[in-house]
């Protein structure tokens, strides 16, 4: 589905990601796990358009995206979301999730929040995907309420019901679990699952392996911008390469 060949990308001196070679399957959940700084983040920044590679080549299907900007990923169907979650607080939660239907129809979100008068009254079917990437997530009943309100968790899944709208087929979820309790990890991780059930290829940069483990058919490692293991979670943990990597940093 997503492809990657040779993907890099230099900062200065700093070779964030380098050389990295490999395939998301359709259908499958994909975990990218490795040290902090590995370049998982900015892995995803590549494949979603927001950072332009120095090396390499990204196809999805039987399209180049390569360097392509990030509106046109989107209307491919490739979302993501943000390590640190960037939602409108103060619009509602539903207004969030218009937001993303709206980033695929259109150039950006500045256009979406910008947008005359007539163009802010939202069509029906703006509404309707945006309420089904509600009712994905478990947020119907918060429609209505401001994003800020929620609970730390309830705001992720505001952030997933946005990539939601855009009607992906690949959905790239950073570090989702982040900063929420285990209960409440637990429950996203089941609406992950889920999710992945409805047909979405999730691909899930993840720090709590009790989720990687639950969730991935197939994990991939980064360590220091390249890929030094990949497999299934059983492969994967006992691969010599990767304890080291966690060990000795
Ligand atoms: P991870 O998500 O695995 O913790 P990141 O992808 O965030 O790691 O970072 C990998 C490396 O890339 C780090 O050294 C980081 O400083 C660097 N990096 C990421 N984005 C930028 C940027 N916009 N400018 C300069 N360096 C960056
Ligand atoms: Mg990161």
């Amino acid at each position: 589905m997503l492809a990657f060949e040779d993907l890099g990308i230099r900062f200065g001196g700093n070779q964030a990601v380098q050389g990295v070679t490999g395939r998301i399957e359709p259908g499958v959940i994909t975990a990218i796990i490795g040290p902090n700084g590995a370049g998982k983040s900015t892995f995803f920044n590549l494949l979603s358009g927001f950072y332009k590679p120095t090396s390499g080549r990204i196809r999805f299907g039987e399209q180049d995206i390569t360097g392509w900007p990030t509106h046109r990923v989107v209307a491919q169907g490739v979302a993501r979301t943000f390590q640190t979650t960037t939602i409108y607080k103060e619009l509602s939660v539903l207004e969030n999730a218009l937001l993303g239907h709206r980033v695929r129809t259109r150039a950006g979100l500045w256009d979406a929040l910008l947008g005359s008068g007539r163009e802010r009254r939202e069509s029906r079917a703006s509404l309707e995907a945006a309420h089904a990437a509600l009712a994905r997530v478990g947020l119907e009943g918060q429609a209505h309420l401001p994003a800020g309100s929620l609970t730390q968790e309830a705001q992720k899944r505001v952030s997933i019901a946005l990539a939601l709208a855009t009607g992906p087929k690949v959905l790239l979820l950073d570090e989702p679990a982040a900063g929420i309790n285990p209960e409440e990890t637990v429950n996203l991780t089941r609406t992950i699952r889920e999710l992945a059930a409805s047909g979405l290829t999730v691909v899930l940069i993840e720090h709590k392996m009790s989720m990687v483990m639950t969730l991935a058919d197939h994990i991939m490692v980064l360590h220091h911008g390249q890929k030094i293991a990949e497999g299934s979670p059983a492969e994967v943990s006992r691969d010599p390469a990767v304890i080291e990597a966690y060990l000795g940093g």
